[in-house]
């Protein structure tokens, strides 16, 4: 294919879109673990390089997805003066407002375009290629942005300027926390107090608490047992947190969300880096002395 995308950051969610953009444009990809990169170039017929530079010095449309704008910004400047006044950066990073403009100014010295595009929809959202992603950026870049990452969206709206969208990926997380953390503390009491677990989510989901917590998570990961590892606690904390600061950037009072980051932050003490998001209910069913089925 004539102009591949680069892919830089092949993690649980990052490989599976990377996939699709492998299809639809070719890619050239680069993870700092390199044989994770050469395995995906195995199977895809993308091509695996040994450097962040390298990706840069091959294609013109680069997509990020690395846990935080922190390490973003590290991989952008280890590029240097590759990027020029062709190249594009789309960073699918659940990032922070600050880093992203960070970023942007870091690239606007070059010519560089830059637009935050953070997903949503989880890793079988990715897989099935039809994650929601908000863009936060110059409206032109934005369109430009669009077709490269059209492979793997279901949904793409452009929401403001850079850092709009890592804001807005920021507070829909913070909600997923709360929801969460709100829907373990009832079921919690609910299953103590004779109510099965199930029967008491099918009669919300038929209610007006419902959700995606409540459709989709405790149904098929809690109740269950089954726990699959698809999104770290790490990185719902870390989302918790951007939403608190862009909360008092913008001086508004928190209450929910600050419980909800609290909590989370103490779950990851307890469950470590590598303990899925949903996990956090196995604090809850250990401060209860109960479990949710
Ligand atoms: P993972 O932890 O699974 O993967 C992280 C990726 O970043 C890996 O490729 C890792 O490389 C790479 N990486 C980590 N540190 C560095 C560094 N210092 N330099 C270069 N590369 C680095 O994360 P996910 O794929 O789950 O998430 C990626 C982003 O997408 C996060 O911001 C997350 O919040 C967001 N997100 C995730 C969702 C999910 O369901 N998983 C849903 C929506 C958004 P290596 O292989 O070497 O470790």
């Amino acid at each position: 294919m004539d102009n591949p995308v680069g892919f830089i950051g092949l993690g649980a969610i990052g490989e599976p879109m990377a996939e699709h953009v492998a299809k639809v444009h070719g890619a050239v990809v680069w993870n700092r673990t390199v044989a994770k990169a050469e395995t995906f170039a195995n199977r895809t017929g993308a091509t695996a390089v040994q450097t962040a530079r390298e990706v840069v010095e091959r294609t013109k449309d680069v997509i990020t997805c690395l846990p935080t704008s922190a390490q973003v910004l590290e991989v952008v400047q280890s590029v240097g003066d590759a990027w020029t006044d062709q190249h594009l950066l789309v960073d699918a990073t659940s990032g922070d407002p600050a880093g992203s403009r960070e970023v942007a100014a870091y690239l606007h010295r070059y010519g560089a375009g830059f637009v935050d595009a953070p997903v949503s929809g989880g890793t079988d959202g990715a897989k099935a290629g039809q994650l929601t992603v908000m863009l936060g950026g110059d409206e032109g870049w934005a369109a430009r942005a669009m077709k490269v990452i059209d492979p793997y969206a279901g949904k793409m709206q452009h929401v403001g300027p850079v850092g709009a969208a890592h804001a807005l990926k920021a507070v829909n997380n913070a909600l997923l926390a709360v929801n969460i953390q709100a829907v373990g503390e009832g079921l919690a009491a609910l299953v103590k107090l004779g109510v099965k677990a199930d029967v008491a989510l099918d009669v919300i989901n038929a209610s007006s608490g419902r959700s995606n917590v409540t459709e989709n998570l405790f149904p098929k990961r809690v109740v269950t047992r089954a726990w699959p590892r698809t999104f770290r606690l790490a990185l719902l904390d870390k989302d918790v947190d951007v939403a608190m600061k862009v909360l008092k950037e913008t001086g508004v009072p928190s209450g929910a969300i600050r419980t909800a980051k609290e909590a989370f932050t103490a779950a990851r003490q307890a469950l470590g880096e590598e303990a899925d998001h949903v996990e956090f209910v196995k604090e809850i069913e250990k401060a209860a002395g109960v479990e949710i089925r």
